[in-house]
């Protein structure tokens, strides 16, 4: 080799290893598009966009008849039309998932079989190869352990609705009287009492049960209370931390949850823990804490389970953050990962890297599957299925989807997918912060979250002015549709900060290009330097439904 081509060879394996910085790219993306699609910016969509919602003008083209649309579908981004967006739709980052060309290779492969399709059987053998070799259904074992099912909370409405018929049979008083006079150093028992007093109120029930949880999903929580159990969050002390330096802020709290497994063990059906932990801000568990967890609950024989939906950005984090994790593979901490429990559900939808599907399984030779009260929930499962969803083999789904899933979980545990994602999310944060605009720090792996009580302090804003949908709502006059997960969502009204209130800007995975989210970020930036000027909000319907968040209406009030 010449000087010259030597010369160059170092330039070039520099070029490669320098660390990112902002404003400049060094590596290029680990994919290229094979597909694209235009926001069909067309005459027809237009003259039909018009018509539909009769507009004086295009919402695609023109800022105020956006207002218009806006103001018509009740200041609430779930009505609104994701066609008529021009910029960001980061409502979710559920089934918005653009996938690879393998993935829509598997899609025309798809075996439409009724049940037991081919697709069944590559996922079956994806499962064991992602999860863990364990997690497969035995072909030769009478009841089944895996359930497919069209999405996540399908899966948990399964479990949640057979267990509480399981514990309906069992013999334990009510909670109120059990915890009565306990100690309570950590406080966990008085919350818990909070806790039951609400559901008495929504229910007239006096609930026996609780699940603990590090953060349940608003659906997984939807579904437990459905079932009169208690959904209890213990969030770990340095969940509220704004902070670079606590890499671990999904973990569940551990002298919350051994007071309770230590007190009142025949009163927790469950232990979960969410990963990533979604309503927290996307905070990875560490695999210390998931440890732990197992410790505690076999030591009490109580089944533990991930609600699993972002298991892969959560390796991703243990492998970045956890010391003694640096030099294992993805793949190989997402098999330790599950090594710990006993059943998992999972929105395919996100780490499926799919647009549409979810599962429940249960570990053969996990705990849930040798306590005998607990093993008859899987012919319950497999009955309950076969009512609502068709066979536990097909879910709902068509068989072409299974084999999408499976394509899904082998990429979405690769480094350069991982890394892709990862940064992205990071990068649009650092964007954010750059514009002084309050964001949860670290960034989480899905979603980039504006702490909405630190956006508007100092500012003379009531709670019930809801400042949170309007910044959604002007946000979606500007183009972009991001979700308001704080004060409204979840009913925070009287509960004074700090706490969860937050508007969320999810990234679909794939889909967009840094252009499109720093764009997003200048127009977050102009409201945020105008934020004395965002109107107030009024609630025009739904203010007392259950879940009113996806189905309320508002609008700007006159100033
Ligand atoms: C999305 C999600 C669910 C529900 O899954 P769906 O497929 O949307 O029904 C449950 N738990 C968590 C943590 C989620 O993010």
């Amino acid at each position: 080799m010449t000087d010259s081509l030597r010369f160059f060879i170092e330039r070039f394996e520099e070029l490669r290893k320098q660390p990112p910085e902002p404003g400049r790219y060094y590596q290029p993306r680990a994919y290229r598009n094979a597909a694209v699609r235009f926001r069909a910016h067309t005459a027809h969509n237009c003259e039909q966009a018009k018509n539909f919602f009769n507009l004086s003008a295009c919402p695609l083209h023109s800022v105020s008849a956006r207002l218009e649309l806006v103001g018509k579908t009740g200041l609430n981004p779930f009505l609104y039309p994701a066609h008529l967006l021009p910029g960001c739709d980061l409502l979710s980052d559920s089934g918005t998932t653009t996938m690879t060309m393998e993935q829509w290779a598997q899609l025309l492969l798809g075996d439409e079989a009724y049940g037991s399709n081919e697709g069944f059987y590559e996922l079956n053998e994806q499962i064991g190869m992602t999860f863990g070799d364990g997690w497969r259904q035995d072909l030769n074992r009478d009841e089944q352990t895996l359930f497919i099912f069209h999405q996540g909370r399908a899966a948990e409405h399964a479990l949640f609705y057979n267990l509480a018929r399981m514990l309906a049979g069992r013999d334990v008083p009510v909670l109120s009287r059990v915890i009565q006079g306990l100690p309570d150093p950590t406080g966990v028992f008085t919350r818990l009492q909070r806790e039951i007093e609400r559901l008495r109120r929504r229910s007239g029930v006096e609930p026996r049960f609780l699940i603990p949880s590090n953060g349940h999903f608003d659906t997984t929580e939807a579904n437990i209370a459905d079932c009169n159990i208690i959904p209890l969050n213990l969030n770990c002390k340095e969940h509220r931390a704004n902070d670079e330096q606590f890499p671990f802020r999904g973990n569940i709290n551990l002298d919350e949850l051994s007071e309770l497994l230590n007190w009142i063990p025949q009163h927790i059906p469950l232990v979960y823990l969410t990963i990533t932990n979604n309503s927290g801000g996307g905070q990875p568990v560490a695999l210390e804490n998931i440890r732990v967890v197992r410790q505690l609950t076999a030591k009490h024989r109580i089944p533990f389970f991930f609600d699993a939906c972002r298991f892969a950005e959560n390796a991703w984090f243990i492998r970045a953050r956890e010391s003694g994790y640096g030099d294992r593979t993805v793949p190989e901490i997402v098999r330790e990962m599950f090594s710990y429990v006993d059943g998992f559900h999972i929105s395919l939808k996100k780490d499926g890297l799919v647009n549409i599907g979810g599962a429940l399984l249960i570990r053969p030779d996990g705990l849930f599957t040798r306590l005998p009260d607990y093993r008859q929930l899987l012919t319950r499962l497999t009955d309950y299925q076969i009512l609502t969803e068709g066979h536990p083999t097909y879910g709902g789904l068509a068989g072409r989807d299974l084999k999408a899933i499976a394509e899904g979980l082998r990429m979405v545990v690769r480094e350069e997918y991982l890394r892709t994602r990862i940064e992205q999310v990071r990068r649009f944060a650092r964007q954010l912060e750059t514009f002084g605009i309050p964001v949860l720090k670290p960034a989480g792996g899905h979603a980039v979250y504006f702490d909405i009580d630190r956006f508007f302090s100092g500012l003379a804003v009531r709670d019930r002015d809801y400042p949170g949908i309007a910044l959604v709502a002007l946000l979606l006059v500007a183009g972009h549709r991001l979700c308001e997960l704080g004060v409204y969502a979840f009913e925070l009204e009287d509960v004074p900060p700090p706490r969860n209130n937050f508007v969320r800007a999810a990234v679909p995975r794939l889909t967009y290009e840094d252009q499109d989210l720093f764009a997003c970020a200048e127009a977050v930036r102009t409201v945020y330097e105008h934020r004395e000027r965002i109107p107030k909000v009024e609630v025009l319907y739904g203010a007392g439904l259950p879940l009113r968040h996806f189905k309320s209406r508002f609008r700007f009030l006159p100033e």
